[in-house]
């Protein structure tokens, strides 16, 4: 057997929609790493913990070999893939950890805008085209549906087009792709976004000190991620107005302006802040509203 090995490897995608939010995220974590030359393996330097930099489909598998330990996928692939695994009679190896909080998209049926949809039960007979058969049948039989699953690995939006089959099952965020194909999405079969994936079987104690310690730092830095301070003033008799209107918010700190009414509040909010809130907010009294990022916290 080979000799246990004392760092942590994190397979993430090489170039694609996952690869910068994924290590911007390991990065806000307190990682760094030395670049090597072909730009495929990143040494690590503040910590033991070093990148390969791979296509996304084949994070799973390198998991499953135990090539590395821990990796950045979407939730679609990985899911797919340990379904392809069990049908082929592999048991289960690794699993979702967490999920991350970028990279969201759904995987859904789309059928052609002419379509009356009116459920699953249409698609009886039809031709699905997807890249993602494993979720696709199991969840054509849990709606009792036999169709004809086309397997197709990319430009799945032009197949209803072509002739190649009736509808798609294929990831969605926008829609604009299904649209600029006549298609609409009318069933959503997987939610998904990008999740730490690893392994079910235990690390050995080094790796396992690592990923424990990878793993509280990325839920302080995924819980900073999303939260914002919010300063405003605001008159007392606004406060039972505004502050059940801040979002998900901790206790604000409440500062006196003068001898009058006149307060200065700051509210670390865990919720989104968005441009809606905020004229809620204006509307019920609160004045100069700012919002400002948070760099770190350490409670
Ligand atoms: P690779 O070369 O690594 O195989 P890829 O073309 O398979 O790249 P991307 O298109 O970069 O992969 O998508 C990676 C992941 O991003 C998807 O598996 C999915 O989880 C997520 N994602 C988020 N939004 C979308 C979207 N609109 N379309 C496709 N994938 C999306
Ligand atoms: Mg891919």
């Amino acid at each position: 057997t080979a000799p246990a090995r004392d760092r942590l490897r994190i397979a993430i995608q090489k170039s694609g929609r996952l690869a910068d939010p994924a290590r911007s995220l390991l990065a806000s974590c307190g990682l760094s790493w030395r670049e090597s030359r072909d730009r495929l393996f990143c040494f690590g330097e503040t910590l033991p913990v070093d990148l390969l930099l791979v296509r996304d489909d084949d994070i799973p598998g390198l998991i499953a070999d135990g090539v590395c330990d821990l990796g950045v996928v979407g939730r679609n692939v990985l899911t797919e893939t340990g379904l392809a695994r069990g049908a082929s009679g592999g048991a289960p190896v690794f699993r979702e950890w967490r999920s991350l909080g970028f990279g969201q998209c759904r995987l859904a049926v789309a059928v052609p805008d002419s379509w009356q949809w009116t459920g699953a039960e249409q698609l009886s007979g039809k031709r699905i085209a997807t890249s993602y058969p494993g979720l696709l049948r199991q969840w054509l039989e849990a709606q009792g549906v036999d169709a004809e699953i086309v397997l197709l690995s990319g430009s799945v939006e032009i197949a209803p087009r072509l002739g190649q089959a009736d509808a798609i099952c294929d990831l969605v965020s926008s829609g604009a792709t299904l649209a600029a194909n006549q298609l609409k999405p009318v069933e959503t079969i997987l939610e998904s976004e990008a999740v730490l994936a690893g392994p079910i079987a235990e690390f050995d104690p080094v790796r396992a000190g690592l990923a424990e310690l990878l793993m509280r730092r990325l839920e302080g830095a995924l819980r900073v991620r999303k939260s914002k301070l919010l300063m405003f003033q605001a008159n007392r008799d606004a406060l039972p107005r505004v502050m059940p209107l801040l979002p998900d918010a901790e206790t604000p700190t409440v500062m006196r302006l003068d001898e009058g009414d006149s307060l200065a509040l700051q509210a670390l909010c865990h919720g989104a802040v968005t441009w809606q809130r905020l004229e809620e907010l204006k509307r019920a009294g609160a004045r100069g509203l700012m919002v400002l990022p948070i760099e770190g916290m350490l409670a």
